[in-house]
Order: structure tokens, then sequence, then C-alpha cells
């Protein structure tokens, strides 16, 4: 099934609490995913909220996910554990919320190699791991591929990661591979060398991050809605529907839900096209022969 929601609580939701934002997604969107926006600070929800979400969602089936703080860096040695207890503060919300995954960035290269940074990242990633076990929580942690080239992540890197430790899911935003290589997502093709690198991993579900990009040398410079970026949607949905990947895709524009809702709107054009029939509904590819 395809899953679409937004990064955060919709920009026209009055309500602004993460409840507010989540019955607004499934009741006015009818989108069936929310990523939470722990981004800022060390995120406090109460427990009662947490509880609530986990129900809710659960009830109306969308799927939840959460972002970690941004700065986080799993490379630098003497910033190890702070980030591991933001991640870990964030997690424990997340378990208790019944999300998915928890988004993390993973870090920065630094003075030390692309070598040697993935090394770093994989040990500590691992010492995560552990700490996540004995907590007994069952959120998966997500990391991102990055778009800027000081940063650890490109979609090969990420994937190293993941091959090497057990439990660790890619998280891939493709406005992020787009700008890291300097536009380099435009054809249907393009698309599918990204699917078909993480086949190694075995994902019965990829989480998708989509925004317009403004980028220049490999750099992503900021976010753009999804129409003034020179990204094309059209392409990955195609890629996404002729294979049937289970995917939830997650609106990261500055529009957030008016993206979401056009991501939603073209991936009904794209079912209608197969079908013939004029109308569709964005979970349900089962006519489509
Ligand atoms: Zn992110």
């Amino acid at each position: 099934m395809i899953r679409i929601g937004q990064a955060g609580i919709p920009l026209s939701c009055k309500g602004r609490t993460n409840k507010d934002g989540l019955i607004y997604t499934k009741e006015i969107l009818d989108l069936n995913a929310l990523e939470i926006q722990f981004v800022r600070g060390l995120y406090v929800m109460e427990e009662e909220e947490a509880l609530f979400m986990n129900e809710y969602a659960s009830e109306n089936d969308v799927e939840l996910h959460v972002h970690a703080p941004y700065y986080i860096n799993l490379a630098g040695d003497d910033e190890i554990d702070l980030s591991i207890e933001k991640i870990m503060s964030s997690a424990m919300i997340a378990d208790k919320m019944g999300a998915k995954t928890v988004v993390i960035h993973p870090g920065y290269y630094g003075d030390k190699t692309d070598d040697q940074t993935l090394k770093s990242i994989i040990k500590n990633t691992k010492k995560l791991l552990k700490i996540l076990k004995k907590e007994k929580l069952k959120v998966k942690i997500g990391l991102e591929t990055m778009g800027k080239q000081r940063v650890f992540g490109s979609i090969d890197e990420i994937i190293e990661v993941c091959k090497k430790v057990n439990n660790i899911v890619p998280v891939i935003d493709m406005g992020h591979i787009h700008a890291r290589g300097d536009g380099c997502l435009k054809t249907q093709e393009n698309f599918a060398e990204i699917f078909d690198k993480l086949q190694v991993l075995n994902l019965d579900r990829y989480l998708i991050h989509l925004t317009g990009v403004l980028y220049q040398n490999g750099n992503e410079q900021y976010h753009l809605p999804i129409r003034k970026g020179d990204m094309p949607l059209a392409p990955l949905i195609d890629e996404i529907i002729d294979k049937r990947y289970e995917v939830t895709l997650i609106s990261e524009s500055p529009l957030l839900e008016h993206d979401a809702v056009y991501i939603r709107l073209q991936v009904e054009k794209a079912i209608m096209k197969r079908t013939g029939k004029d109308e569709a509904d964005y979970r349900d590819l089962s006519e489509i022969s």
C-alpha cells in the first residue's frame, strides 16, 4: 500500500499540538502517514498525548514516524554520548506512540576520511542499538540520506551502514540525493537505480522524504515547493507503481500538507492512467493489471 503524509503538524491545522495534527491528517486531509518533528532541542511530550497518538493511529491506520533533533553526530568522538541521549529521548516517546521509525541525520566527516567516518558511524550505531535493545524499544532507527558534501550520508554510505548493523533502516530523502548528485534524479531509470541499490537490504517498506530542493555544486541550499524544484515526481511514482513498491511518502516541502495532497493527486492520476477510470484511491492499486 502507498502511504502519504507530511513532516509535521499541517500548516492549515488550527490546533498546534501533534495530537491535533494527527487527527487533521486523517480526517481532513485523508492521508495515512505522519512524521512527527522533534527536530529542535529536546522535545517533551506528555505520556497521555503519546498514548492517545498510539491508539488513534492504530485505530485509523495512520503510520507514524518521528524525526529526532537535527544536530546529531555519530561520527564525532566528543559528541557521541549527547547524540545518543538525544536519539534515545526521541526513541522513548516514539515507542510510546507506536511509531515505526526514529529518523536521524548520522553525522559529519569533520577531519576524518570518508572511510574512518563510516567506521565510526557503524561502531556508534551498534552502541546505540544495544541501548535501544536494553530498553526493549521496538521502534527502528532510520538513517537519512543527506544533501551536503561535508555531511555523511550518500545513498551508498547509508546502505553500507544498514548492511553492517542489524535493525537499522535507510530513510530515502530524494531531495537530498538529488542535491548531492547535483540534479541526478530526472528520469524513471534514475529512480529505478536508487531502488535497485536498496534491494540488498530486503526492505518490506521504504520510507521516502520528498521536497523540491535548491542546490549548487552538489550541496542542498534550501527546500522548495515540489513544483518549484527540478526533481520530477511523475517518474518516481511510475517506478513505484510499476514495481509495486510499498512506500511511505512524506512531504518535507515548505508547503507540507499542500504538497502531500499534491503527491496524492499525482499518484491517483498515475493509477487512473493505468485503469482508464476517472476515479482512484491512492491506497488501492488492485485495479491495475
Ligand atoms: Zn531529516
